[in-house]
């Protein structure tokens, strides 16, 4: 152990994958649909790596992908958890193949975003046999309208909030989670990024500053590091687990979860990313086994530390306990 045990709360890690078409160059969406990324990366590679490590993936889907009755065998087939995730572009109303999914759900006007959300809702509880607990919105995109919507609609956990970072040079300005908590917590309705009432549990992403971003000029240029395999190695992925278990138990209360809490960890990356030629950040198959090793290295060390990796929708009972 690299920590003296009884000063730390026990930790957990999710690993929270975004399930969605095969893309390419620029995230441009291939056409027709493809789903290599799950036919391939999911079957093939990611559920092997979590039965041999004993680890339980999320896997967050698209609309796209449960039209698709070969993608909904393999997903429902996994020992997995599952959860929803909403490109807007692909769910009706308005429903089409777009060159790329580019849209924030945040942009839509309430009863648009609504009423994708129960298309979508409805589409995972026909297609898996029950209704999803958990989700998050494609291109982090969550807005003002989001919470209160998942909420009706039977949700427990929202997963959208990236902390330190903000998306106006994606398009979307205002769309910011710079002092959002990297602990779970109930967040405001009308701003998941804020501590509120809701009785969701908001699980941001695991994101941490790092020395260069306090540089000056260039460091607010610089990404904060991500629990995120896609360019990370898998040392950069223990030290970061390591440095947010060490903060979340320095941190006496995130003012919606007790001293007590267990700490959370979230990791996220794409389906894509593990297939050659169906993102942008894997060209080549020595690309994708390399995003995929660093993940195993993450994984690994979870096990050694007796981290249990549970899904998504578990976190709330954890948080429970
Ligand atoms: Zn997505």
């Amino acid at each position: 152990m690299w920590y003296p045990k009884r000063a730390v709360p026990r930790a957990f890690l999710t690993v929270t994958i975004d399930t969605e078409c095969d893309k390419g160059a620029g995230w441009r969406v291939e056409k027709p649909f493809g789903f290599r990324g799950v036919t391939v990366g999911v079957k093939e590679r990611l559920e092997p790596l979590f039965a041999s490590t004993g680890a339980k993936g999320t896997y967050l889907v698209s609309g796209e992908v449960m039209d698709d009755p070969a993608s909904v065998e393999v997903l429902a087939a996994a020992k997995a958890d599952r959860g929803s995730h909403l490109h807007g572009e692909t769910v009706p109303p308005d429903a089409h193949v777009p060159d790329v999914t580019n849209a924030f759900q945040r942009d839509y006007p309430e009863p648009i975003e609504r009423a994708k959300l129960t298309n979508l809702t409805a589409q995972f509880t026909r297609v898996f046999g029950r209704a999803p607990t958990t989700f998050r919105a494609g291109r982090f995109g969550v807005g003002p309208a989001s919470l209160r919507i998942l909420h009706d609609l039977g949700y427990r956990v929202e997963s959208s909030v990236t902390p330190h970072m903000d998306w106006a040079q994606a398009g979307a300005k205002g769309l910011a989670f710079l002092d959002a908590p990297s602990q779970p917590y109930h967040p405001r309705w009308d701003d998941a990024g804020k501590v509120g009432d809701c009785p969701l549990w908001e699980v941001p992403i695991t994101i941490r500053k790092s020395w260069k971003n306090s540089l000056p000029v260039i460091g607010n240029r610089i990404d904060p590091r991500w629990l995120r395999p896609t360019r990370a190695s898998g040392a950069e992925l223990v030290a970061l687990a390591k440095d947010e278990i060490a903060h979340a138990a320095s941190t006496t209360s995130t003012a919606s979860t007790s001293p007590r809490a267990p700490c959370v960890l979230t990791c996220m990356f794409h389906n894509v990313e593990i297939v050659e030629g169906k993102s942008p950040y894997a060209k080549t198959e020595a690309e994708a086994r390399r995003i995929l090793g660093s993940l195993a290295e993450l994984l690994a060390f979870a096990r050694r530390e007796d981290i249990r990796v549970i899904g998504l929708s578990d976190v709330p009972e954890v948080l429970a306990s």
